[in-house]
């Protein structure tokens, strides 16, 4: 008798659970989103960051919270993805901070400073030594919230033309590297250019630029540049560890429910951290790969 009137009690709890569940995920809203990348869609550890974020945040809201991934370039350009989310073209942007180190030199410290931080001690500083904080308050003068976005590790020197053999050599060299890497290769002589990652290759094939880094052999096998620069040098001293960003518009992010800001948040940190272990994992093979090609 108890045990019946038990398994009814259970029966009727189970129930109320099960009708529960559902009224509350009909009262969160549909919402989608456009993020514009600064990465070409080649790229599947770079710009594949994003789409591993937008995968997940519609996973985990049922569907109902969708974020529509752009590479750079076709809804805006690559290398103005914070005016765009500042201007609310869009509502989120995948990036590197230091592309608008010309608008402000603090925005180097969301991504890498030349000889500063490598991957693990960036995501220690950023999540746990107060680093989020700091960056929050200054990014909000541009109406935008920051995440993590992933990390490529330290990446390699660049491509040369010609091999350099002393610090002469670069005199006069123009050289795809931007921000605050540029400003200190210049002080060397060097011309520094800003040029998006997809345009980098035919400005190397042409002559336009003698010399150009991006980010390691697996990206870099993939632009192809050892076809035209065989010469590969390493380490690149300014960037040890540079972090990628997510950015939200802020205006945006403060009319999200609670549910979804959560969500948000938690698909940018497995963003952060795949690809960190695919770049890791995806490294080591293409440059044995690159040297079997004649990489010098
Ligand atoms: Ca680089």
């Amino acid at each position: 008798m108890e045990r019946r009137s038990f398994l009814k009690k259970a029966t009727v709890g189970a129930s109320v659970g099960a009708i529960a569940a559902p009224a509350l995920a009909q009262a969160l809203p549909t919402i989608n989103w456009r993020l514009a990348s600064s990465f070409p869609k080649s790229l599947d550890t770079i710009f594949g960051a994003a789409e591993t974020f937008s995968k997940r945040l519609s996973q985990s809201t049922g569907g109902k919270f969708n974020v529509r991934v752009f590479a750079g370039g076709e809804i805006v350009p690559a290398l103005q993805v914070m005016d765009a989310v500042q201007a609310g073209t869009v509502e989120m942007g995948h990036t590197a901070s230091y592309y608008y180190f010309g608008k402000d030199p603090t925005f180097a410290f969301d991504c890498a400073v030349p000889f500063g931080l490598n991957s693990r001690q960036q995501t220690a500083w950023f999540d746990q030594g107060g680093g989020k904080a700091l960056l929050r308050e200054f990014f909000k003068e541009y109406g935008i919230v920051n995440f993590m976005g992933g990390n490529t590790g330290t990446q390699m020197g660049g491509w040369f033309r010609k091999e350099v053999k002393s610090v002469q050599d670069l005199n006069g060299l123009k050289m795809r590297i931007g921000g605050f890497a540029g400003r200190v290769m210049q002080k060397l002589g060097l011309v520094p250019q800003q040029i998006a990652g997809g345009d980098i290759y035919p400005a190397l094939e042409k002559g336009t630029i003698d010399a150009a880094e991006w980010v390691g052999p697996y990206d870099d096998e993939k632009l192809g540049f050892y076809k035209v620069a065989p010469y590969y040098y390493t380490p690149g001293w300014w960037e040890a560890g540079p972090q990628l960003s997510f950015y939200v518009s802020l205006k945006e992010w403060e009319k999200l429910p609670k549910e979804y800001q959560s969500a948000l948040e938690a698909a940018t940190y497995e963003a952060h951290v795949v690809m960190q272990s695919e770049y890791d994992a995806k490294n080591p093979a293409a440059l044995a790969r690159l040297l079997k090609n004649g990489v010098k």
